[in-house]
């Protein structure tokens, strides 16, 4: 016999099978030995009162064994044929990978073409960042196979309100190698160390089921004839024909100015920009688990959320990394950016997260120039004076400036830093100065207010490390709500994180599989 329970149990009890074994025999009314197994299908930690409880969802086995002890539902990928028609997928970040996914299902063959290289080839690149300060503009924390998320916390919840898609993507995860836990957990997380197997094996389905993916293939252009989109033009000069489901995320700048100058519809997009904030992982622990050991034993690393409003904009905590390090997210020349990425078992000794401020299009004055006479880069430009800004502080080096927290909400200078996560190493900077006075403004009012909720949050031995810029996309490509295509533009599916239409992982691979859904529909193959 099965029996599905509903079961609210302290976090040692969650995390010792025999505990939760007898716990479920008493709820069920059986004895200890008549239950096999507990397979548990959902799991959230609820920190709220002193006592933290763990609540399950467990499906118990009563004097039966389990058949399967999979909670995967697979998709099954079958090989496209040989003349079916081809569509491309420009960038292979989740929602590229995604979207090459989705189109086979539909049975269409996906050519991917991603700018960097594959996911192992990354990280000699991204140690050089480190270790000598220079950014190779095709290969980095942001571009390369698995895009922006690879080298990540790898967190996957979503705000999205579409149960049954946020369902597929984690389980096309899992299928691929991630932890069955995504599927049980309220608040998933992969981890950068398992991320890279899991993007290959999705690679691997894409490649064994018909379809490609070419590296250190950067598009330089659109082929537009007649107000559609035919295909693409790389730095190579390669040409490729099919519709475009162009995904190259939020850093593709050169994208957004080769689409402006090919007079592709555009449009300036809110955004959020700050700093990263650095804490000891274990005064998180203490203040969200109220006590004053920390963790414990049971329990992961502490997350936390953090919003408020300050002269109506939001000041609010973001892709918040528990048990991680502060990484440079620069993408090219002169500029500075930070972000935060966590192994999976989130076990570093910092917790850091993007405090960051909410900027809307009309924050920012509409100045027109040669290459933009409208302004539609404005959002985009005012990125990057902050990251150049951050950079001439760091003598054009990856070091990054930092100020203590304290000492920034009192604008005063920090003599000193702890040690920090942020391998390019940090100097002390005033940070309260190098930033835009309303965002430093807001920043030093929203702390005050966190503390006042988190007694001991604002303190001098969390750091502040700048800056943080790359929250979302500074444009939106408007396509149509119904076909997802662009508003203009046949054959041309802006997709994912880059065109303004995604804000994560999960978010962004969804949005992969719904325009991928879309070019079927279009060409009449499902
Ligand atoms: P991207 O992931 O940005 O992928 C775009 C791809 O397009 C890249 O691979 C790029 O190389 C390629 N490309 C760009 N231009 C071209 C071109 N001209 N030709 C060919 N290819 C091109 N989100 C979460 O939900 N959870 C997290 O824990 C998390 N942590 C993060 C940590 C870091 C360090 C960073 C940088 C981001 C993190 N994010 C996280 C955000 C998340 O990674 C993005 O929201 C997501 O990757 C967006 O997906 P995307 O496919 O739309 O774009």
């Amino acid at each position: 016999m099965q029996e599905t329970l509903d079961l609210r149990v302290t976090p040692r009890v969650a995390a010792e099978p025999h505990l939760l074994s007898q716990e479920v025999a008493r709820l069920a009314g059986v004895s200890k030995d008549s239950v096999r197994h507990v397979l548990v299908t959902r799991r959230s930690i609820d920190a709220r009162q002193r006592q933290v409880m763990v609540n399950l969802s467990v499906r118990a086995y009563i004097d039966e064994e389990p058949s399967s002890l999979s909670l995967v539902r697979a998709v099954d990928y079958r090989s496209v044929a040989s003349d079916a028609p081809q569509a491309i997928v420009v960038g292979a970040g989740p929602a590229g990978l995604f979207a090459a996914l989705r189109l086979i299902e539909e049975g269409v063959r996906p050519i991917v073409l991603e700018r960097g290289k594959d996911v192992d080839s990354r990280r000699p690149d991204m140690a050089d960042i480190a270790r000598k300060g220079v950014v190779d503009p095709d290969s980095n924390y942001c571009f390369g196979e698995g895009g922006a998320g690879a080298f990540s916390d790898g967190k996957l919840y979503t705000r999205s309100k579409k149960r049954g898609s946020v369902d597929k993507i984690l389980n096309i995860f899992a299928q691929h190698g991630a932890s069955e836990n995504i599927l049980v957990d309220a608040h998933p997380h992969i981890g950068t160390d398992k991320l890279p197997g899991v993007i290959k094996a999705m690679r691997e389905t894409i490649c064994r089921c018909g379809g490609e993916v070419r590296f250190s293939t950067r598009v330089t252009e659109l082929i537009i004839e007649r107000d559609e989109v035919r295909g693409v033009v790389t730095a190579g000069g390669e040409k490729y024909f099919g519709p475009v489901i162009l995904a190259t995320g939020h850093s593709a700048r050169d994208v957004y100015r080769f689409l402006l100058s090919a007079g592709v519809t555009m449009e300036p997009k809110g955004l959020a920009v700050g700093v990263r904030l650095e804490h000891p992982q274990h005064l998180i622990d203490c203040l969200r688990y109220h006590s004053k050991d920390g963790r414990g034993r049971y329990l992961p690393a502490a997350e936390y959320t953090m919003l408020t409003r300050v002269d109506d904009r939001g000041v609010y905590s973001f892709c918040m990394c528990p048990g991680g390090v502060v990484i440079p997210s620069a993408s090219g020349p002169e500029q500075l950016a930070v972000n935060g990425m966590s192994g999976s078992a989130r076990s570093s000794r910092w917790a850091n997260a993007a405090m960051v401020v909410e900027v809307l299009p009309e924050d920012i004055p509409t100045v027109g120039t040669d290459d933009d006479p409208e302004g539609i880069l404005k959002m985009l430009r005012f990125q990057e004076s902050i990251e150049k800004a951050f950079w001439q502080e760091a003598g054009q080096t990856q070091n990054a400036p930092a100020q203590r927290m304290a000492d920034f909400v009192n604008g005063r200078p920090s003599s000193s830093l702890p040690q920090v996560s942020y391998a390019p190493g940090a100097h002390p900077a005033r940070i309260d100065k190098l930033l835009p006075k309303g965002i430093a403004r807001r920043l030093q009012l929203g702390f005050k207010d966190f503390d006042r909720k988190n007694r001991g949050f604002l303190t001098n031995d969390a750091v502040l490390i700048g800056a943080e810029t790359r929250t979302s996309s500074p444009l939106r490509i408007p396509r149509d709500n119904e076909s997802l295509r662009h508003i203009t533009l046949k054959g041309l599916y802006p997709c994912g994180e880059g065109a303004g239409y995604a804000g994560g992982i999960v978010s962004a691979a969804i949005d992969g599989d719904r325009s991928a859904a879309a070019v079927a529909d279009d060409l009449n193959v499902s």
